[in-house]
């Protein structure tokens, strides 16, 4: 069997980060550095490249643009390697992995995204163990020679997350990511556990590269007491296209006559709006409770199961790829790549 090759694209975060001596500040360091830093990567069997983006950021600043320019270096790379690492900041991880599921249609190598809770310069780092999982399962292959994992995935603290049903849970702890109502897709231990019915497979044949995010959307998370004048604004179709409703417990929002007829009004100028629930596990289901019948009358879209960074990035893509209202909703209520139980 030829040794799996393995492409390494460095983006920033905590990973590779150092302290600023100024400001005593964690700020991204040199790749080269960081790669340095870790000899084991020498005892890999594998063929590893590495790609540094020219600015290594904070995760914080991530923006569309950026999930586009590391979509288009998958894209570009993808007949030369069997798999690709992407390292990243944590805060953002699971926005960008939601994101890039939706930018790499067709996609049957795996792509996955780590980083760490500490540098990897220090001691107690969990940057090497996250690392070097990562890599291994990205060149992971069956029998038939068919990688093993066929999507954008996250690794983090011995668990394989699927991408675009995964979020950042503690600033604190090694585990620092959960996916609530999406089973583990694979767990490191001993040796590496995969739960094959929990990988997704693509149905199209070839891989797509589709980049064009429309970001004229709002995410609003209600709370008892909002006063409606104060989200007023963002019902605006000629500055907000589409907006997502964080709502309570199982798609509910206070009774409000005012809330309902800004929301008829939006959607009546050709807006878009999807109801996603606060809680991070269980789903929304329009209707189960009166106090979520006037989103099943004015037909807002039902977010069921899925997770805030899914949503803002699904509603990014549709937008992008359709100015028609009817298509958008029409999108908005598919399970595009997995990211929602139907
Ligand atoms: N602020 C960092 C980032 O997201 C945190 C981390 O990487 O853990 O880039």
């Amino acid at each position: 069997m030829i040794n799996p090759k393995v492409l390494i694209i460095y983006t920033g975060g905590t990973i590779g980060m150092i302290n600023d001596p100024e400001t005593g500040a964690l700020k991204p360091f040199d790749f080269e550095s960081l790669y340095a830093s870790i000899p084991e990567l020498k005892q890999f069997d594998y063929e590893l490249d590495t790609f540094s983006v020219d600015e290594p950021i904070d995760s914080s600043d991530m923006n569309p643009e950026l999930w586009a320019d590391i979509a288009r270096t998958i894209f570009d790379n993808y007949a030369n390697y069997d798999g690709f690492v992407v390292l990243h900041g944590t805060d953002t991880m699971a926005f960008t992995t939601a994101a890039l599921s939706f930018m790499l249609p067709g996609l049957k190598k795996p792509v996955i995204f780590t980083g760490s809770q500490l540098p990897i310069g220090q001691i107690r780092t969990d940057g090497k163990e996250n690392l070097i999982t990562a890599i291994e399962m990205a060149g992971m292959k069956d029998m038939s020679g068919n990688s093993v994992i066929q999507e954008v995935a996250l690794y983090f603290e011995f668990q394989l997350y699927k991408g675009n049903r995964v979020t950042k849970i503690s600033t604190f702890n090694f585990e620092a990511f959960k996916s609530y109502n999406y089973p583990l897709l694979a767990q490191a231990g001993t040796n590496i556990k995969i739960d094959h019915n929990s990988l997704y497979r693509s149905q199209k044949e070839e891989l797509e590269l589709v980049t064009n995010f429309n970001s004229n959307i709002a995410l609003v998370k209600l709370f008892p007491g909002m006063p409606i004048k104060s989200i007023k604004t963002l019902f605006d179709f000629s500055k907000v296209e589409g907006v997502i409703l964080e709502t309570f417990g199982n798609g509910n929002s206070f009774s409000s006559p005012e809330f309902e007829k800004m929301i008829a009004d939006y959607m009546e100028s050709g807006g878009i709006v999807m109801n996603i629930t606060q809680c991070a596990q269980g789903n929304v289901v329009l209707g189960l409770y009166q106090t979520s019948v006037h989103f099943k009358r004015l037909e807002v879209i039902s977010g069921r199961d899925i997770t805030t960074e899914a949503a803002v990035t699904k509603m990014m893509h549709v937008l992008g790829q359709t100015s028609d209202q009817k298509e958008r909703i029409e999108l908005m209520t598919q399970n595009i790549c997995g990211e929602v139980t139907i």
